[in-house]
């Protein structure tokens, strides 16, 4: 969409800067706290007008937007056109209940969802009474001094005061898919459209790389965007597996009704000679056994209980089908830092070139240490050099590390905190370096250029100070030194550190050539001197060694993807129980070189893929789908959103994360934590379960209430149930059972399984037999009721009365049965799921309620019954826990369960089941 340029009438980018602060009653210092509160009560709170919510007549109606509805909705306005006035009522308000029902359901996911959303909301980083923090992006104002970093979505229209390498992602806004690099020193005229003014950037785009500075000239609904009242963040998702699956169950279940419907139309009229209103009736009735009209709601329920339940272990679900997507993956694709490693870093070592390694005391960001030689103090001259290398380390830096009432705060990236950390146990805080060393420019560190570098004015020239991955840093500096010390003897070195688990940074600085002026924007230095290494620990995140270990247990191939060194990375693998030898890692480099069938191969084998840029991430996530894996990869950066999109399931870090991989995301994790990953994907496989034990419950009623209808007009004998009863089953007994299924909690151990293949169908041949064979006994059983029944020479409505209640009790104990598909229904206590047995006593009681409430008696053709009648269906009811047990029974002979003591938590399983 083209913005015209008079949507922008207060034609910020055509002023000057000084101007534009008189206007806005502010300066490059920011806001003070109080006038920003002022500001806000002022202009209101920094968000788009909300975009229209879907009506809840919408989502009302939505609920009829189903094949199996449009099936009984013409039943309904035939029976009433043939005089059926009750049948076409109740079929009419069951639809209207289910409609109800199932909206409620939708509606309050919905708003669960938006709470949710709540929790992963845009914020910026702004200037108040002159510190750096980070607030809710509502809270920005005009005249906010805002700075810019790679991943984030720009929180208002800003000018820009300041900027490095600054590009801006504007697709959302203009269409133009290519990065906008902006300039603050731009200047055009007011006519300029919106994409060339490169002193701007807008509310809704995304920074894609470098660094800036801008004060907030428009917030809200004055921005550009706002203006445009057009929702451009709205993402459209995949079809998710299960939705894929429902679809063609739905199709099929009505193709089955329609034939069915004509076959018993066409034996009643032919062979039995009904007339055709008697016909029809048998068709309806058939049609509203076989439609299985609580499923929509026992799904959306099932996902929507799994959905809560994952948020209780921090994974907030963005799409709701993802929950059950989370269950089937057969591969995770896990960052490192961060989500396995605690991102905590401390600098534990300094090698100096020359070869003397140093130890560093004290842990975390807290300056609280000292720099020793075997226990000793460095000796002057080596003094000098690490007060060097320290100095270089707080000045290349993005972090601050401030003490504030006796406590240390931060902010910024773990690795220059570290730094930080590092500089001040020497001597250096980063004001101190700043005040000799005035910055005039920088390189921010992007992960794809792996080093970062800044330039600073000394009194004579202009310097340059670079810290990185030491094969990056050593290429830039001269190899000044032989033997021992030549460039290659340092990447040994490196190596070396790496190999013992350490995260190795190398640190350089030198003079930069300019005529008075610096290039714009700087290139890669050159000629470097080389300081030194230093080597990071990052801790292991707590738990996570063991969620991998489940994760491997449930059959899943977990692999680490990561920017950082193949030994560093290996050793943390080492440590996690995640890879063993060197074979397993495989670097990016070798990737690009790859084949197809190389690349399969590689995929096969490794376990680490180490030094592997966001692109080689995206190819990595493309090959491992094309071998049939189901993956979920994490990701926190700008660059990975394409990876994450990629991916089967997206998940975006929700504390470290930038905006841009949240978008791309299906899943959020709150925590970062791998260990949340691995509970969320056993919520997943819980949810899948307990949407299949929802389905046979419903399924073997209708399909045996279908074999009851199809034999007793095959006998010649009156309806067994009228369609109203029918519905009364499937819809009200079945619907509350059905909701109470889907809170089951999690059958023992969900993941000490495979997982399921991606494409396996929910009828899968256990629950094929296990509904025909619950069917065939609720259908058979229930006819031979019915013929004993018609016998005693009861009135064909008592008869039904007795029928209906039977099956009633059929469905209580079904429900049972289907608690579990291998467990026997005795070993499986009734107060494990209080839910479920609330559930069975609610659907039991309001039928007993109908038997003897009037009006409901009237609707239903109910009416109490003896004592001993009751006792005589109880018994006739249990046969179904009988035959389901039996077939139990059978199923373990046939398929005897795979023993569980065999796992090897070490080794991983490659081969998954088809
Ligand atoms: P990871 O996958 O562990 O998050 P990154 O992609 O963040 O790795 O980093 C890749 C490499 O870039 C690191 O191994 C390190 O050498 C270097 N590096 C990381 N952070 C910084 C930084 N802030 N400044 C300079 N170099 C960095
Ligand atoms: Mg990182």
């Amino acid at each position: 969409m083209a913005v015209p340029a008079s949507t922008d009438t207060e034609s910020w980018y055509s002023r000057g800067i000084s101007q534009i602060y008189d206007s806005l009653d502010a300066d490059s210092d920011g806001l003070s706290t109080e006038e920003a509160d002022r500001r806000r009560s002022e202009h209101g709170p920094n968000r788009l007008p909300k975009a229209k919510p879907v009506a809840v007549w919408q989502i009302f109606l939505r609920q009829f937007k189903n094949p199996l509805i449009y099936i009984l909705a013409v039943a309904a306005i035939v029976s009433f056109a043939i005089g059926e006035e009750t049948d076409a009522g109740f079929i009419a308000l069951v639809l209207l209940i289910n409609a109800l029902v199932g909206g409620i359901q939708e509606w309050r996911a919905e708003r669960s969802s938006q709470a949710l959303q709540q929790l992963i909301r845009t914020r910026a980083t702004v200037i108040r009474d002159g510190e750096t923090r980070d607030i809710d992006g509502e809270d920005v104002v005009p005249g906010d001094v805002v700075l810019l970093e790679s991943g984030y979505r720009v929180p208002a229209d800003i000018r820009l005061v300041s900027t490095h390498g600054l590009e801006i992602d504007e697709s959302a806004l203009t269409g133009e898919s290519a990065p906008v690099l902006k300039d603050e020193a731009w200047t055009g005229d007011d006519r300029a459209p919106l994409g060339d003014r490169r002193n701007m950037v807008y509310a809704g785009t995304v920074v894609n790389r470098g660094r800036g500075r801008g004060v907030v000239v428009e917030t809200g609904a004055d921005t550009v965007v706002g203006r445009l009242a057009e929702d451009v963040t709205a993402v459209e998702g995949g079809q998710p597996p299960l939705v894929m699956r429902m679809e063609r169950f739905t199709r099929l279940v009505g193709l089955v009704v329609l034939v069915a419907a004509a076959l018993t139309a066409l034996l009643g009229i032919f062979v039995q000679q009904y007339d055709a209103v008697e016909m029809f009736l048998f068709s309806v009735a058939l049609a509203v056994s076989a439609i299985p009209e609580g499923l929509p709601v026992g799904i959306t329920v099932a996902l929507g209980v799994a959905s809560r339940r994952m948020a209780k272990v921090g994974v907030i679900v963005r799409r709701l089908v993802a929950v059950e997507g989370l269950g089937s993956c057969t591969m995770i694709a896990s960052d490192k830092t961060g989500t396995l490693t605690a991102n905590e870093l401390t600098v534990k070592q300094v090698q100096l070139p020359e070869g003397s390694t140093f130890e560093v005391t004290g842990e975390g960001y807290a300056p609280e240490g000292n720099v020793l030689r075997d226990g000793y103090p460095p000796e002057p001259d080596l003094a000098d050099e690490l007060s060097r290398l320290a100095r270089a380390s707080v000045l290349c830096n993005e972090g601050r590390l401030s003490r504030r009432n006796d406590e240390w705060t931060w902010r910024g990236d773990p690795t220059d905190i570290a730094l930080l950390a590092l500089g001040r146990k020497l001597g250096w805080s980063r004001q101190s370096a700043l005040d000799t060393h005035p910055q005039t420019d920088e390189i921010p560190f992007e992960p794809e250029q792996r080093y970062a570098a800044t330039f600073h004015r000394t009194d004579d020239e202009t310097r340059v100070f670079v810290k990185g991955a030491p094969e990056r840093v050593l290429e830039m500096c001269t190899d000044a030194s032989e033997g021992e010390f030549s460039l290659p003897a340092l990447l040994q070195q490196a190596n070396e550190m790496a190999h013992d688990g350490y995260r190795v940074l190398a640190v350089a600085e030198g003079t930069v050539e300019t005529d008075g002026e610096l290039n714009q924007p700087p290139s890669e230095p050159t000629d470097l001197t080389f300081l030194g290494f230093l080597g990071l620990i990052d801790p292991l995140r707590s738990g996570v060694a063991e969620a991998i270990t489940s994760a491997q247990q449930a059959g899943i191939t977990v692999t680490m993807i990561t920017g950082d060194h193949p030994e560093t990375a290996l050793a943390i693998a080492r440590d996690l129980g995640l890879a063993e030898s060197p074979d397993e890692v495989t670097t990016g480099a070798e990737l690009m070189d790859a084949s197809q069938e190389q690349l399969e191969e590689i995929l096969e084998t490794t376990l680490v893929f180490a030094r592997v840029s966001p692109d080689q991430k995206l190819k990595i996530v493309e090959a491992a789908r094309g071998m049939g894996h189901y993956v979920a990869v994490t990701g926190d950066g700008v660059n990975d959103a394409p990876a994450l999109r990629q991916a089967n399931i997206g998940i975006a870090m929700g504390k470290m994360g930038t905006d841009v991989a949240r978008d791309a995301a299906e899943l959020v994790i709150s925590d970062d934590n791998f260990a949340t990953i691995v509970a969320g994907i056993e919520q997943g496989r819980v949810a899948f379960d307990n949407i299949r034990k929802v389905i046979f419950l419903l399924i073997s009623t209708g399909a045996g209430e279908v074999a009851l209808v199809l034999l007793s007009l095959a006998a010649g004998l009156p309806l067994p149930l009228v369609p109203v009863q029918i519905l009364w089953l499937n819809l009200v007994t079945n619907g509350i059972q059905d909701v109470a299924l889907a809170f089951e909690p999690k059958e023992g151990d969900v993941l000490n399984r495979p997982p399921r293949s991606p494409d396996e169908r929910i009828f899968n041949r256990i629950m094929i037999e296990r509904t025909v064979v619950a069917a065939l006994v609720i259908g058979v059983i229930g006819f031979g009721t019915f013929v004993w029944l018609l016998g005693q020479g009861l009135s064909e409505a008592a008869v039904r009365n007795h029928l209906l209640l039977l099956i009633v009790l059929f469905q209580m104990i079904n429900i049972g049965n289907a608690r579990s598909e291998t467990t026997s229904l005795f070993q499986l206590s009734p107060f494990r799921s209080p839910i479920l047995l609330t559930g069975t006593i609610t659907a039991f009681l309001v039928h007993l309620g109908a038997m003897y409430f009037p009006p409901a008696q009237a609707v239903l053709g109910t009416a109490p019954v003896a004592l001993e009648q009751w006792l005589v269906l109880g018994v006739i009811a249990l046969t179904i826990a009988v035959a389901i047990e039996l077939h139990k029974l059978s199923w373990k002979a046939r398929y005897p369960p795979c023993s569980e003591t065999e796992d090897q938590p070490h080794s991983q399983t490659h081969e998954r089941e088809a």
